[in-house]
C-alpha cells in the first residue's frame, strides 16, 4: 500500500527529465497535490539541535570533517539541550532531532542514551537521532532508552561515487545501519543530495527508487553544496545549470514516496535564498526543521555555505516557520507526526480506520 509501484526505473527518468518550465511546474503541482492527498496540509516541525560538531570521518563534501582545523569544535552540554528541548513545546515542535558529526565512543553512546532517556521523561516530545553509522547494539541501546526515529542518508545510491565520497565507509556498511534500524523498530530516514559531481539522472533516478526499496519513514533530500574547505570546494553541483532540477528530484521523489514525510530542507534555503525551503513545501514536502541551534554555535556547524539564520535565535526561528506556514495556508501538525505506519490517534482525536485503506485495525482511541 504504501509503495506506489507504477513508477519503474524508466518512468522515473522520464520525469527527473522534464525542461519546459511547464512541464516542470505540472510536475510540482501533481507532487503538491500527492502530498495534501496523501499526508495532509498538516506540516510537522521537529526542531533541529547540532549538539556537537566533532566529527572523526572525512566525508569529502562535508564542511565539519575532521580534517578541516578552521573549524572551532564545541559539544552542548546535557543542561542546555534539555533546556532547548523543553523551549520546543511551547512553540508546536513536537520532535527535537539531535545531530552531529561523529566520534564515537562507548562513553558517549551511553551517554546520549541517558539524554535520550531524560528528554524523554522530562518533555512530550518524540526524539530523532542524526549521529551516524553506529553498531547494532548501540542502536538497540538508543531504542531501549526511548528514541523514536534515526536519520541517516545514504547520500547516493552509487556504490563507486559513495566509496570515492566516503573515504571512511562504503555503501554497504551503510545499508547495513539502515537496515538495523529498521529491524530495531526504529522510524528510519534516508535519503540523499541532489547534485553531487558525478551523479547522473540515472544515479538520481535509483536514488528515489531505493527509498522506495528501503521502505524509510522519512526521506531527507537537498541541493549538495560545495563547501570551500573541503576537496569538492572547487567542484561544481552537477545541476548547476538548471537549480530547478532540484526541486523536480523532490517532486518526483514525492510521487515515488507517497505516504513518506519528508522534510523542507535547509540546504534548500542555501540555495535559493529566502524561497527555498517555502518552494520545497508546495512541491512535495511536508516536515519542517527550524533550527535551535544555540546562535553562539551556528557558525560552527557548517556543513555548506550559505547556511540561513547563522544569527537568529531558536525562538527566531521558531515564529519564522509559523509565518511561513501562515502565509502558504498550511497548518502546524499536531502529535509527534510519526511514520504513516505507526500512525496512533493522540488525544482528541477519534479513532477511524484507516483513510488510506491499510489493512490494519481500526485505530483505538488513545
Ligand atoms: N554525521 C551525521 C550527520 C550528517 S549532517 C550523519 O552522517 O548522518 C546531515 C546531512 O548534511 C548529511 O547526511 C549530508 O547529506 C548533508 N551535507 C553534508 N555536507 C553537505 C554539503 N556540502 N552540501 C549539502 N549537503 C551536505
Amino acid at each position: 500500500m504504501r509503495a506506489q509501484k507504477r513508477w519503474d526505473r524508466k518512468a522515473v527518468l522520464e520525469l527527473l527529465g522534464v525542461r519546459a518550465t511547464r512541464d516542470k511546474q505540472a510536475l510540482f503541482d501533481q507532487a503538491d497535490t500527492v502530498r495534501r492527498e496523501r499526508m495532509g496540509d498538516a506540516v510537522y516541525l521537529r526542531g533541529i539541535v547540532e549538539f556537537s560538531n566533532s566529527c572523526a570521518n572525512d566525508c569529502l563534501y562535508c564542511g565539519i570533517r575532521a580534517a578541516n582545523h578552521r573549524v572551532a569544535r564545541y559539544r552542548l552540554d546535557d543542561a542546555e539541550i534539555l533546556d532547548l528541548a523543553r523551549r520546543m513545546e511551547g512553540v508546536g515542535q513536537t520532535t527535537i532531532v539531535l545531530q552531529s558529526g561523529e566520534a564515537p565512543s562507548r562513553e558517549g553512546d551511553a551517554a546520549l542514551g541517558r539524554l535520550i532517556g531524560r528528554i524523554k521523561a522530562e518533555t512530550g516530545l518524540a526524539v530523532t537521532l542524526s549521529v551516524g553509522n553506529r553498531p547494532r547494539d548501540v542502536y538497540a541501546l538508543w531504542r531501549d532508552c526511548g528514541l523514536d526515529r534515526y536519520l541517516l542518508r545514504f547520500e547516493t545510491s552509487d556504490p563507486t561515487l559513495f566509496a570515492h565520497l566516503h573515504p571512511d565507509c562504503d555503501l554497504s556498511e551503510r545499508l547495513r545501519c539502515l537496515g538495523d534500524l529498521r529491524s530495531l523498530g526504529l522510524q528510519t530516514g534516508g535519503g540523499f543530495m541532489v547534485g553531487l559531481p558525478g551523479e547522473t539522472l540515472e544515479i538520481l533516478a535509483d536514488n528515489i527508487l531505493l527509498c522506495r526499496e528501503l521502505d524509510l519513514d522519512m526521506i531527507g533530500l537537498g541541493p549538495f553544496l560545495p563547501h570551500p574547505d573541503t576537496p569538492l570546494g572547487r567542484s561544481q553541483n552537477a545541476y548547476a545549470l538548471d537549480p530547478d532540477r532540484h526541486f523536480v528530484a523532490l517532486a518526483v521523489t514525492r510521487l515515488v514516496n507517497p505516504d513518506t514525510h519528508i522534510p523542507a530542507t535547509t540546504a534548500f534555503d542555501a540555495l535559493f535564498p529566502g524561497t527555498g525551503r517555502n518552494l520545497a513545501l508546495i512541491r512535495g514536502a511536508n516536515v519542517f526543521m527550524p533550527s535551535a541551534t544555540p546562535v553562539a554555535r551556528r557558525g560552527d556547524y557548517l556543513l555548506y555555505p550559505g547556511k540561513p539564520c547563522l544569527d537568529e535565535t531558536g525562538e527566531a526561528c521558531a515564529r519564522c516557520v509559523l509565518s511561513r506556514l501562515s502565509t502558504l495556508g498550511r497548518t502546524v501538525g499536531q502529535g509527534p507526526g510519526h511514520a504513516r505506519r505507526l500512525d496512533r490517534p493522540w488525544p482528541g482525536q477519534p479513532a477511524t480506520p484507516c483513510p488510506e485503506g491499510c489493512d490494519h485495525p481500526p485505530l483505538p482511541t488513545a
